[in-house]
């Protein structure tokens, strides 16, 4: 059996936070629309350059063009910076605020918990269900240590459970496999 990968120290705020802002009821894809409504948060579109922004605590703008996994996951992600915004998370550091947004959004619109009673070679499935992206659902797999902390996505791509899929992180178990080396990945190191 996989050891469970070990997660930021900021994993269990992503989940209680997802979860109060989601409020009572998980039926999925979430609609977003009531879930912005009940927060007091109003999602504006139009086209830009960026996926989307955060005007103010509460109201955020996210590119009209974007198909609609990535539309619902910029609108999650800047769910997380209104949070951030209305002082929610005092314990994040602003260094680690774009990884806290990305890892808030998988897991406000595909709760681990959720996540975990589909069958993990369904992927393709479970991205419909939920209404996110594969590679997102391959995230939260590996955060429930289903899938190898580093996975490889259809695309070719290395996602990785520190770095989501931006790869940011120089010191990160995905840099090696960035750099192409052949040799084991150190563990995920980004824990207390
Ligand atoms: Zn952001
Ligand atoms: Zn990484």
């Amino acid at each position: 059996m996989r050891s469970a990968p070990r997660l930021p120290v900021w994993w269990r705020s992503v989940v209680s936070l997802s979860t109060s802002v989601r409020g009572i009821g998980d039926d999925f894809p979430i609609d977003l629309r009531s879930l912005t409504s009940r927060n007091d948060i109003e999602v504006r579109e139009g086209e830009m350059a960026a996926l989307g922004i955060t005007l103010d605590a509460d109201t955020i703008k996210v590119r009209s063009s974007l198909p609609a996994d990535l539309k619902r996951l910029t609108t999650a992600h800047e769910i997380g910076h209104i949070l951030v915004k209305r002082s929610r998370c005092p314990w994040l550091s602003s260094a680690d605020e774009e990884r806290f947004c990305d890892a808030f959004a998988r897991e406000l619109l595909a709760p681990v918990s959720a996540v975990g009673t589909m069958p993990a070679s369904d992927v393709e499935g479970a991205a419909a269900r939920f209404g996110i992206t594969q590679e997102s659902i391959l995230l939260q797999l590996a955060a429930l240590g289903i899938v190898e902390p580093l996975v490889s996505a259809g695309s070719g791509r290395i996602l990785c459970i520190a770095c989501g899929d931006r790869r940011r992180l120089l010191n990160c178990a995905c840099a090696l496999a960035r750099g192409g080396s052949t040799g084991e990945l150190p563990h995920y190191p980004l824990s207390a």
